[in-house]
């Protein structure tokens, strides 16, 4: 193999007949390694800043970033030049991403609901955002102007006052943010940006950082929000772990990865291609294709030899392909290969297979589904109106990617008259006594024995 094949796993379960936990065990996945140690660093972040605040962030932006601030909030001057300088294709597109997104999230807000269990009763669930968010944009090893759209487009259709967003500072932006990022902040009318990477971003969201004065004057204060979302590397998925409880936060959308279920029928070349789409993300990204046809998998290497090769971020994707996270699992069925992509719960599915919409409606746990040879991820990425910020490490078995819910709350609303309570009164006290309360009991009495 040439220095450009990469190690690309076997996993063979043919033969095997195993149940969910085994599954879960065998398949392609980072495994801790070193996970305490990033949680140990994140810690360290964490109390750092909340106990330093500007300063804090004003070091932490040297180290990871390389550049110098005095305060992290991006001027509004250089939002809006951002705009005027963005290149016209690129406007068009994130127009177009933002279109799609919006249709699809205006369609997500669920309508308030009021049943009336009794005569003169009503209960209500009743949906309110959240006051203030703060929005993660990534811009490490690349920049995620899409991401801009994928978290702010939610959280304004669900009707989020405040909304404030970070990404990390840019050596070669005067420490500011990726200009397409603030373009893209711009063209949503966002104009709370601050330049903060990694896990300083989120506990400046989670706690907020205090007003403070140096020797130029006042840096003002950067104001706590309720919930964080938005994805990126480990540090940053540690770190809304951390304070998750603090604020809310969506799901776990760490390091990247695909799952492909293909068949025989499945065009290698477009598998080895999307495998390697995933793969340039981060050295970290899972790519795990799923198949009972051997020919497929010898293809499919063959494919990845040849492209891997000739793709830009080269060193990126044969890291993350040779790693442990990443591979082709053999099954002996279309069955076994569902079972193990429930096991798996991969952030994105993809389904080649002959008949792929029935195939993808047996899936029961995928961040987002990807149906057939010209539903790429790619297209997830960017334009399918669908979100791109998904559950990520297998948390797809109990979480959903960013949506409009994210960021509501559903309060639960009680309107019983004299003569709804009194429906009920009898066993209200029945089940009080039960659980020896008799208080509560009591409560409801009062409301009869007025005399
Ligand atoms: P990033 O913005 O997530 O991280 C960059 C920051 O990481 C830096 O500013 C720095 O503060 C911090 N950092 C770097 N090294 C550190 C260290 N040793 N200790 C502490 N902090 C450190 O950008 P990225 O690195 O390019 O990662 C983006 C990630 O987002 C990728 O893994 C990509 O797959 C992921 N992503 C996920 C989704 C999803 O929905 N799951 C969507 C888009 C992107």
């Amino acid at each position: 193999p040439s220095t450009s094949s990469p190690a690309f796993r076997t996993i063979d379960l043919r033969g095997q007949d195993l149940g969910l936990a085994q599954l879960r065990a065998v398949v392609p996945r980072l495994t801790a390694g070193d996970g305490a140690s990033v949680e140990d660093a994140v810690r360290g972040i964490v109390d750092d800043v909340r106990a330093r605040g500007f300063s804090a962030l004003a070091e932490l932006a040297v180290r990871f970033d390389g550049v110098r601030q005095r305060h992290p909030r991006v001027p509004a001057a250089a939002i809006s030049a951002a705009l005027e300088a963005l290149d016209p294709d690129v406007r068009a597109a994130l127009s177009a991403s933002i279109e799609r997104a919006r249709a699809f999230a205006a369609a997500q807000v669920p309508q308030d609901v009021t049943v009336h269990p009794g005569t003169g009763a009503s209960v209500t669930q009743r949906w309110v955002p959240v006051g203030r968010v703060g929005l993660y944009v990534p811009g490490g090893l690349a920049v995620y102007p899409s991401s801009v759209v994928m978290n702010v487009v939610p959280a304004q259709a669900a009707g989020v006052a405040s909304i404030a967003l970070a990404s990390p500072p840019q050596k070669d932006n005067d420490g500011l943010p990726h200009p397409t990022i603030l373009a893209a902040a711009a063209l949503l009318g966002i104009d709370e940006v601050y330049a903060i990477g990694g896990a300083q971003a989120i506990v400046a969201f989670a706690y907020g950082i205090p007003a403070a004065h140096d020797d130029a004057g006042e840096l003002p204060a950067v104001a706590p929000v309720d919930v964080v979302t938005g994805p990126g590397n480990i540090f940053v998925a540690t770190a809304k772990r951390l304070v998750k409880g603090v604020v809310g936060i969506d799901a776990e959308a760490g390091p990247t990865e695909i799952a492909i279920l293909a068949d025989s029928s499945a065009r290698p070349d477009l598998v080895a291609a999307d495998l390697i789409s995933q793969a340039e993300h981060d050295p970290r990204a899972g790519s795990v294709l799923v198949t009972d046809s051997p020919e497929l998998a010898d293809r499919v290497r063959e494919q990845l030899g040849i492209l891997v090769g000739q793709t830009k971020h080269r060193d990126r994707v044969l890291e993350a392909l040779s790693g442990e996270q990443s591979g082709v699992v053999l099954v002996d069925s279309l069955e076994a290969g569902i079972a193990v992509c429930d096991a798996y719960a991969a952030e994105h599915l993809e389904i080649m297979t002959a008949d792929a919409r029935a195939v993808a409606g047996r899936i029961r746990n995928a961040g987002a589904i990807f149906v057939g040879d010209y539903s790429p991820v790619s297209l997830g990425d960017y334009c399918a109106g669908s979100n791109h910020v998904l559950p990520t490490s297998g948390t797809a078995a109990f979480s959903s990617g960013l949506n409009v819910t994210t960021f509501l709350r559903a309060i639960q609303v009680v309107d019983y008259s004299e003569a709804g309570l009194s429906e009920v009164a009898r066993h209200i006290r029945s089940l009080s006594d039960a659980e020896d309360l008799p208080a509560h009991g009591d409560a409801v009495d009062a409301r009869f024995s007025r005399s």
